[in-house]
């Protein structure tokens, strides 16, 4: 527990256990939209449904950049929306936004940041890192200083490097496989579409 804020999930196995109890993150033998095969299958808008448990995670990920001055919070729509308000809550600052338009990032909508004003950027789940990315781009050309990166979720199991300090509630190597080299196709399960909860 966290000493500051007793109702943050401040170490990873509460966070884990978070994310399984909401059914975020499914373990069993999936078939990604990609076409990959994969022993994991996380949605974060599961844990982020009870308004509860999205306002701790945002706690907990905000304290992760607590000494940080810190203006606003930005975050790629639409999975990062939830996390950036709730982040921001915690800051006690604003929680903007960015959306593409004719496929660039772009803050929209009239957010407005100040020249100079420090971001923290932030995100649902760090795969590649390219959204997060984007949306660091899309704060420098709107004038922002980006102060770090956070993710409730770090999927790469912290090999994604943005170019600035990053930090993830829940840090993870989940693996996904082509079909034919897939080794529980290999023991001969069968892959089931993630949603159908057909494995628990
Ligand atoms: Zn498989």
């Amino acid at each position: 527990m966290c000493p500051v804020h007793p109702d943050a999930p401040a170490n990873p196995q509460s966070v884990l256990s978070l994310f399984e109890g909401s059914g975020a993150l499914l373990r069993g033998h999936f078939l990604l939209t990609s076409g990959l095969h994969s022993p994991a299958y996380l949605q974060c808008a599961l844990v982020l449904q009870n308004p509860a448990d999205a306002e701790a995670l945002g706690r907990a990920l905000a304290g992760k950049f607590k000494g940080e001055q810190i203006d606003a919070v930005v975050a790629p729509a639409i999975g990062g929306i939830i996390v950036a308000h709730e982040v921001a809550r915690a800051l006690g600052v604003r929680a903007l936004f960015t959306e593409r338009e004719a496929g660039v990032m772009t803050l929209r909508r009239g957010f407005r940041l100040e020249p100079g004003q420090r971001v923290l950027v932030v995100e649902d789940v760090v795969t590649t890192g390219g959204s997060t990315r984007e949306t660091i781009d899309a704060v420098r050309r709107a004038g922002g200083l980006v102060v770090g990166a956070g993710s409730l979720v770090d999927r790469s199991g912290g090999a994604v490097d943005l170019g600035v300090p990053r930090a993830a509630l829940l840090t993870l190597s989940v693996p996904a496989y082509d079909p034919v080299d897939c080794p529980q196709c290999r023991e001969g399960t069968p892959a089931v579409k993630p949603g159908s909860r057909k494995k628990e």
